[in-house]
């Protein structure tokens, strides 16, 4: 993020960026819901050039026992970046990176689901990242969440995610994995669209206050405009097309 020297043209004279979108427009989103007949509730989700796999099983019993909580259902949520996700092998091991960001997504979807619901059990979400493409994390929690409602698992909300940051030092919506690496900051967003509620940010860069507030406000604007896309891939599931 920001110090690597780069020619490549984040922001163009006509503020085109350098996939071709304007400042505030989305990747190309595509979201199903019920994808893996083995699985309580799944979803796939081509966000751009990710593309992303979501399994969810549960509520079961907790294994090991004593992570059982009698007052709550936990969630474990576990992302996975297979070894033909990226440019170069990955090791299948999960790295410090996939462990954090499966801290960062369960923390994000835990303030939607009713956990009380379900004492003694789990919710496991298993997120395997097919193809990656910066802002994984957000696409994977949006994924997420819609394998949620598919398996059935009583929320308050969907959580949609999305990033804005900032490139040439103009304020974008969905930043690419180029603008991740060349740019001066990413801030990844969740939202839960009806109760006005944010459950993640995180911010790698450097922003003044207005430029903070900013970035907010477009990632919160992004999240309206997923939530849509999730909304329609439950109905799609769930009503076969006959309700819009
Ligand atoms: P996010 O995917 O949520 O933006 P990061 O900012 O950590 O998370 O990563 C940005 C992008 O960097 C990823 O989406 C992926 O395209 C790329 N990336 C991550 N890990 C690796 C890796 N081990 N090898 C190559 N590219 C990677």
């Amino acid at each position: 993020m920001g110090g690597a020297k780069t020619d490549i043209i984040l922001l163009n004279e006509s503020d085109i960026r350098c996939d071709g979108r304007k400042i505030d427009e989305l990747r190309k989103i595509i979201i199903k819901a019920g994808v893996l007949q083995n699985a309580n509730g799944s979803s796939y989700i081509e966000f751009g050039n990710n593309k992303i796999l979501v399994g969810v099983f549960g509520p079961r019993d907790v294994h090991p026992k004593h992570l059982a909580n009698t007052n709550t259902g936990i969630l474990r949520c576990r992302y996975h970046m297979s070894p033909f996700s990226v440019d170069e092998r990955k090791n299948p091991a999960p790295s410090r990176r996939e462990i954090e960001i499966s801290k960062v997504i369960k923390e994000a979807l835990e303030p939607s689901v009713i956990l009380k619901k379900f004492p003694r059990t789990v919710v496991d979400i298993f997120i395997e990242v097919l193809q990656a493409d910066g802002g994984s994390r957000c696409a994977a929690l949006n994924a997420a969440s819609v394998a949620l409602a598919d398996a059935g698992i009583p929320m308050r909300d969907l959580v949609s995610a999305c990033a804005a940051g900032k490139i040439a030092n103009s304020i974008v919506l969905d930043v690419n994995n180029e603008e991740d690496q060349f740019g001066q900051a990413d801030m990844p967003v969740g939202y839960m669209p009806n109760l006005e509620k944010i459950t993640l940010i995180q911010l790698d860069g450097i922003l003044t206050h207005n430029e903070y507030a900013t970035c907010i406000d477009v990632a919160i604007q992004g999240c309206k405009t997923i939530y849509q896309i999730q909304k329609k891939a439950l109905i799609d599931k769930f009503f076969q097309g006959d309700i819009k």
